[in-house]
C-alpha cells in the first residue's frame, strides 16, 4: 500500500496541472486549463491501473513519428502519448497542429522555431522533403507549378511579413525561418 502511494505520487510529481486533487476540485474550472489537469489526472490513473493502453498510445505516438518531432524534455513520454491521443480524437490538425499546441498550450512557451541559413535538405524533425513556401495570389495549382516549374513548392498565403517562414515540410508540414 505503501508502494502504491509513493508511486501514485511520484507520478504527479511529473504532472504540470494535476496535483492529486478530486475532480470536482479541479483547480482549472473554467480555464482552458481544466481539459489538461483532466488528461493528467486519467495518464496518473492509467499507469496505475491500465499501463497497456498507454503502451498503445505511446504505439501510436511512435508510429505518427511523433517521437522524431517532439524531443525529450522531461515529460514522460507515456505522457505526451495521451496527449496527442486525446489531440488526435478531437482535433482536425495533425502532426504540426500537435507540436505547436503541445509548445503554447501544454508547455506554456513558444514554439520552437526552426531557423537555418539556407533550405535544408532534408526536414530536421521528420526527415521529409522540405519545399519552398510562396507567398500571394497563387497563379496555379501547386501540382500544376510542379510540371511548369519543376520545383515543387507550397503556397503560404497572400499576407507576407518580416516573419514569414520561408520554408515547410511537406510531410510534418513544419515550417523553417531564414536565418
Ligand atoms: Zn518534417
Amino acid at each position: 500500500m505503501r508502494n502504491m502511494k509513493q508511486t501514485r505520487k511520484s507520478l504527479i510529481a511529473r504532472c504540470r496541472y494535476y496535483k492529486g486533487e478530486l475532480e470536482k476540485d479541479n483547480p482549472y474550472n473554467g480555464t482552458d486549463y481544466a481539459m489538461l489537469w483532466y488528461y493528467e489526472s486519467c495518464w496518473v490513473d492509467f499507469s496505475l491501473s491500465s499501463p497497456d493502453s498507454l503502451l498503445g498510445m505511446v504505439k501510436e505516438y511512435k508510429n505518427d513519428g511523433m517521437d522524431k518531432i517532439l524531443k525529450r524534455d522531461g515529460v514522460p513520454l507515456s505522457l505526451k502519448a495521451l496527449l496527442y491521443n486525446r489531440y488526435t480524437n478531437w482535433s482536425i490538425g495533425y502532426l504540426s497542429g500537435f507540436r505547436e499546441w503541445y509548445f503554447t498550450k501544454y508547455l506554456k512557451t513558444t514554439v520552437e522555431e526552426i531557423v537555418r541559413s539556407r533550405k535544408p535538405r532534408k526536414c530536421p524533425l521528420c526527415g521529409g522533403e522540405v519545399v519552398e513556401i510562396l507567398y500571394g495570389e497563387p497563379m496555379m495549382p501547386e501540382e500544376d507549378y510542379f510540371k511548369t516549374y519543376h520545383k515543387r513548392v507550397v503556397y503560404g498565403g497572400c499576407c507576407i511579413s518580416e516573419h514569414s517562414p520561408e520554408w515547410k515540410c511537406r510531410r510534418c508540414e513544419v515550417v523553417i525561418y531564414k536565418k
